[in-house]
């Protein structure tokens, strides 16, 4: 695994800002805030309304439903952020037609010492706004949402568990899936039976390099049943070949 890792700054604009608690409040990355190991800073863009209503949107040229997030107030709101975070950082919207976020562009993003976010609603935003003041459009996968508040946080997550010393296990990020370009092993606790079903015995054997070779067979299997568009283009290796035999997995 490449460990190169400089991010530690987020900005997440959004005219729902408290959203971000989900995130800063909760869990692995509500103690990793806790504890210093990345900041955020959030920006709403009603701060940059020119009305007392705090209009960020207005209806669309040519007509049809929706309201669309103006290019000014957006690109003030940016403007804001790089400010705090600095003008190097990317800028990233959320948008169903952006490029489908996946771990190779995660390890890309873990490289910058700051990234923002951008949150769109109602039908997103003006196209020049993209065009002038966007970096990446990120899609979270094929299927609209109401926001890009959660998009925005699931992509943070993702990043923030990578950031080393967030997660108590150091080794845990490694094991995930897609990681090593595979899916994750089954994982076993106690009781040893449940319902009738006992854990797979090599776990109980004590020996940790049968269990490693197991679990690698494990991951590998999974992979070619749910889903072998992860394997590389090519057939098994002879190693992997072997890997499964030996589990008699072939
Ligand atoms: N009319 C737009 C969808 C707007 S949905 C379109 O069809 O492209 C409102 C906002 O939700 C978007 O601006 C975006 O920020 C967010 N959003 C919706 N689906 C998303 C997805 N799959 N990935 C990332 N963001 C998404």
């Amino acid at each position: 695994m490449t460990n190169e890792v400089a991010l530690s700054k987020f900005g997440f604009i959004s005219i729902f800002p408290e959203m971000i608690s989900a995130l800063s409040d909760w869990g692995v990355t509500g103690r990793a805030l806790r504890e210093g190991r990345y900041s955020v800073d959030t920006i709403d863009p009603r701060d940059f309304a020119t009305d007392r209503h705090g209009t960020v949107d207005d209806r669309p040229y040519g007509g049809g439903p929706g309201m669309v997030m103006t290019a000014p107030i957006m690109t003030a709101a940016v403007e804001r952020a790089k400010g705090l975070l600095g003008d190097q950082a990317p800028v990233i919207a959320m948008s169903p037609q952006g490029q489908v976020v996946d771990e190779r562009l995660l390890i890309s993003l873990l490289k910058q010492e700051s990234l923002i976010f951008v949150a769109g609603r109602y039908e997103g935003f003006d196209e020049r706004f993209i065009s002038r003041s966007v970096d990446i459009e990120l899609s979270v996968g094929d299927i609209v949402v109401s926001g890009g508040e959660i998009p925005a946080m699931l992509v943070m997550d993702s990043l923030i568990r990578r950031i080393p010393g967030v997660l108590g296990d150091e080794l845990s990020a490694e094991q995930d899936s897609f990681v090593d370009g595979l899916l994750d092993c089954p994982h076993y606790t106690r009781p040893e039976i449940f319902e009738g079903e006992t854990v797979p015995s090599v776990l109980l054997s004590g020996d940790h390099a049968r269990i490693a070779d197991w679990r690698a067979a494990q991951s590998l299997k999974r992979t070619l049943e749910r889903r072998p568009d992860l394997i590389a283009e090519s057939d098994l290796s002879e190693e992997q070949g072997s890997l499964l035999a030996r589990w008699e997995m072939l």
